[in-house]
């Protein structure tokens, strides 16, 4: 039976793999995508917990569909994602009257049964495997697609809801990464990245499956070794790792060819006693010395890291040791996020949300500040050298046609080309650097 369907996707980019599984099951369904929401049978959110302001907009979106259905009752609105993974007394659900469906993704395999017990009119009797993981991801952005080898996360970082939102670590079997990534190189990706929560933490549950000649241990750094064997996969990457886990083998795997030379490591502070409040498990320390060693293997390297600033208790002189590990490290990138109370957490229970919104933003904006001058600094040293760049995209500026990818050093970078190149790594001799975009001409 066809029906149409309108899927919202909110958050990180397991989020997005998420929906990629969600829309596979939903079209072998007789599911269509639609992008006219009135028209839709059905419409599913996949919603991020992360900020209070992401769960916010959630139920401003669906007042909007409420009033949707007033005009016609036979629609059905979803909400999948953290914001229902992580509603362990109800509460969230009960905040949420009139929406019919309300599932953990990890359920989605069931959303047959329960659309044909809404509109039976839609029941679908395929078969669904019991794990939403075996499901194949459409993937829309070939040549590049996300592989998920983890869900869930075992550390419980005081300040996060993803341990409550997606459960405990539970890691793929290799078979299935493989396979799916085979699979994958089969259409024509020829970019992977890796996803997990802490994805350096892989431990195989099939490791009987790696390869005789694979001359790696650590069960992540032989998975990257047998990525690297699969043909066409050319380009490889993941995140996010904790540095907790970045042992020297990972570094080691890291320099085989496939890999891209670029690591994004999250530190979130540069002050071990908030880190211990944060509940790291890792020290400045701890980081320093896998990035001094991943700089001696790899000094080509671009640095990325995620930092929260304004966490419960930190104070000027903490929040200036993370501006000084900042530059130390001279990181080309970093994702800044100012704190935000998460309900449920051990930070949310135990600590008072004390550094006023007023502070949080100085300091974002400082270290704001402080990245971009670095990211300019650095995108100077590229001008007169060549980057391999994989294109994504075209677009017109005027009457000439640019295309953009990203380099091997995920350095956006832009040059006159036309839509033919989507798809093609082109070597590119950088003209220009700005902040955020290195300018080139085709070699
Ligand atoms: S490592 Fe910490 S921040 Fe990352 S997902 Fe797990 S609990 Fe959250």
């Amino acid at each position: 039976m066809n029906f149409q369907y309108h899927l919202i996707t909110y958050g990180c980019q397991m989020n997005k793999n998420d929906s990629e599984r969600l829309e596979s099951l939903l079209q072998h369904m007789g599911g269509v995508p639609i992008k006219e929401k009135e028209k839709a049978d059905l419409i599913l959110l996949n919603t991020c917990s992360v900020r209070q302001t992401a769960e916010d907009r959630i139920y401003g979106q669906v007042r909007t569909f409420l009033r949707l259905k007033e005009k016609n009752s036979k629609l059905i609105i979803g909400i999948t994602g953290c914001m229902a993974g992580r509603d362990k007394n109800g509460k969230i659900r009960a905040s949420l009257s009139g929406v019919d469906l309300f599932f953990a993704i990890k359920d989605m395999t069931e959303l047959p049964r329960w659309i044909a017990g809404l509109r039976p009119d839609l029941a679908w009797k395929g078969e669904v495997p019991p794990d939403y993981l075996s499901l194949d991801p459409i993937t829309p952005h070939l040549p590049q697609a996300f592989v998920t080898i983890q869900t869930g996360c075992n550390n419980f970082c005081s300040y996060c809801v993803v341990p409550f939102s997606r459960g405990r670590e539970k890691n793929r079997p290799l078979q299935d990464i493989l396979k799916e990534t085979r699979s994958l190189a089969d259409k024509g990706v020829v970019e992977v990245t890796l996803l997990g929560q802490t994805v350096n933490s892989y431990v195989a549950p099939d490791s009987e499956h790696f390869s005789s000649q694979n001359p790696f241990h650590h069960h992540f750094a032989a998975l990257l070794w047998e990525m690297n064997q699969i043909p066409g996969i050319s380009r490889l990457h993941f995140t996010a790792p904790h540095p907790k886990n970045m042992s020297e083998e990972i570094i080691e795997a890291m320099t085989l060819p496939a890999h891209l030379s670029f690591l994004h490591l999250p530190i979130q502070c540069g002050s071990n006693e908030v880190l211990q409040r944060m509940n790291r498990k890792h020290t400045v320390e701890d980081y320093l010395r896998a990035f001094e060693y991943t700089k001696k293997r790899i000094p080509w390297i671009t640095l990325g890291t995620d930092i929260i600033v304004g966490f419960c208790g930190e104070t000027k002189e903490q929040f200036q040791e993370t501006v000084k590990v900042y530059k130390e490290v001279d990181f080309d990138i970093a994702y800044l996020a100012r704190y935000s109370p998460r309900s449920g957490t051990a930070a949310w229970r135990a600590f008072k949300d004390d550094v006023s919104r007023e502070e949080k933003k100085e300091r974002w904006e400082e270290l704001q500040v402080l990245m971009e001058g670095i990211s300019f600094r650095k995108n100077q040293a590229y001008v007169g050298n060549e980057v391999s760049v994989l294109v994504e995209r075209c677009e017109k500026a005027g009457e000439i046609a640019y295309v953009y990818g990203n380099s091997r050093e995920l350095k956006l970078t832009r040059f006159p080309g036309e839509s033919e190149d989507i798809g093609k790594i082109i070597s590119v001799k950088v003209t220009r650097a700005d902040t955020w975009l290195l300018e080139g001409v085709r070699v």
